[in-house]
């Protein structure tokens, strides 16, 4: 019988994450204070992260940052994830590439969010917080968010979407079997909610209000922190345990990537995936290629531009130097909610820059069609995100069936697509579109963030 998965002796965890900022040819430029232009210290992001976080994000030095013991006690409750060879795929698509997955969508919140979720948790506990707040859109980076902060004993209060608050009833749900406290964004307990209240009673609410609610939280409460799900170097930095785990998985296959694909929102699942090889490609000139899959309606990586810009939609955050669509952009309702984001981050956006990676935007039609001939072929059925990712994919298999190349693609599987039954539907009863914004809109949002480099 052939070997399909592939795990680790005695699901062995890795001891340490994975610190691309201390080996990458150039380093990431600052990030800075808005009001003063000032490069910021890890000292200064204290009031709103924890201090271990703060400090990870600017750590250029460290190659290896060891993973507490708590954390890797509780990645075994489902560590390590399952590298799967996809035969039934290569086959559908009579393809002579081997495809490879990591399937991330084992962890008891459907995704790999949970990897970097309990490491800020437990970080948090460690400094004496009591209580953690974060937004969530969807509701996957909640969801994390609330069953890490049940496992270490603090409480969690998220500021949810209040459109996705009403629509997905199913994530809150999840949120609220694991404690969390959930509210309603914008909403009248803070000053960015009130304000947007008194203007509009009926405002539905969107990802960069519900961030600035979160940070106003933590800001204002004692032994409080905010916490982010994607984006920032410390979580890239805690999801590298999904490549370096993969890396020996491959191993033990007798085979290495090609190619590296993963789908990008904020780009935590991507870099975890990727920087472990990117590493080998940075150290000793391996000819692998990595490739970002984004979606069409939020083409950072494709057409956004290299230039500072704030993290969120109200300019709370420090400026950070990255590929953006301007924090401004206000992106389509594609179901793929963990992918609309206007920013890239730090250091994929300077690896980027560096021709160390590429990016690709998909339709949002393309990535279902793709996600339904996975589920067909592999039996999982993904997320609208990694759809994304397995667009990309396909896409490359079938170049190797043109050329004859046999090459060895690897992909990241960042979750499963149980609580999006009803993109499914959508997608199943043809009613579903594609969303691309115009030259002239996209001109425009970007304007937002060259404004702040003038
Ligand atoms: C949040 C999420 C993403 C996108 O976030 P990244 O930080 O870019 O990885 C992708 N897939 C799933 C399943 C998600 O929950």
């Amino acid at each position: 019988m052939k070997l399909k998965k592939i795990l680790l002796p005695d699901n062995e965890i890795p001891q340490a994450w994975f610190n691309i900022q201390a080996v990458m040819p150039n380093k990431p430029q600052p990030i800075r204070n808005p009001a003063t232009g000032e490069p910021m210290k890890s000292e200064d992001l204290y009031p709103i992260f924890c201090e271990e976080c703060a400090r990870q994000e600017l750590d250029t030095e460290h190659e290896w940052i060891p993973i507490p013991e708590p954390v890797r006690e509780q990645y075994a409750a489902w560590r390590c994830t399952p590298l799967v060879r996809a035969y039934d795929l290569e086959k559908a698509l009579d393809t002579p590439a081997h495809i490879y997955f990591k399937n991330e969508s084992t962890s008891p919140s459907g995704s790999h969010k949970l990897n970097s979720a309990l490491a800020q948790v437990y970080y948090a506990k460690q400094e004496g917080v009591t209580n953690v707040t974060t937004e969530t859109g969807a509701g996957q980076w909640g969801g994390a968010l609330s069953y890490a902060a049940k496992k270490f004993g603090i409480e969690a209060a998220v500021y949810m979407v209040k459109s996705s608050f009403n629509q997905k009833p199913y994530r809150r749900s999840i949120m609220q079997t694991f404690g969390a406290a959930i509210t309603p964004s914008p909403s009248m307990s803070t000053r960015a909610g009130k304000d947007l209240l008194t203007v509009n009673p009926n405002d539905q609410g969107s990802l960069g209000c519900a961030i600035s609610e979160a940070i106003e939280l933590a800001m204002t409460t004692p032994n409080c922190k905010y916490t982010l799900g994607s984006v920032l170097n410390h979580v890239c930095l805690h999801q590298t345990v999904i490549g370096l785990e993969a890396k020996k998985q491959m191993e033990l296959a007798g085979e290495y990537p090609d190619l590296v694909i993963a789908c990008f929102g904020g780009g935590s699942n991507f870099c975890g995936t990727a920087f472990p090889f990117m590493r080998d490609k940075i150290k000793e000139g391996t000819k692998t290629r990595f490739i970002a899959a984004e979606p069409a309606s939020c083409p950072k990586l494709t057409k956004g531009k290299f230039e500072y810009d704030f993290a969120d939609e109200v300019g709370m955050t420090p400026l950070l130097p990255m590929y953006t669509l301007g924090h401004t952009f206000k992106p389509a309702a594609i179901h793929a909610g963990g992918l609309r984001y206007h920013g890239a981050g730090v250091i994929l956006s300077q690896l980027m820059k560096d021709g160390l990676m590429e990016g690709r935007d998909y339709d949002q039609l393309d990535t279902f069609n793709a996600g339904v001939l996975f589920a067909r072929s592999e039996g999982i059925i993904p997320a609208p995100e990694s759809c994304h990712a397995i667009a990309c994919v396909i896409e490359e298999a079938l170049k190797c069936r043109e050329s004859g190349e046999k090459k060895t693609i690897l992909f990241n599987l960042s979750g499963h697509g149980f609580v999006d039954m009803s993109a499914y539907d959508q997608y199943f009863s043809g009613e579903m579109t594609n969303y691309r914004p115009s030259d002239e809109d996209l001109k425009r949002f970007i304007a937002s963030a060259d404004a702040l480099n003038k």
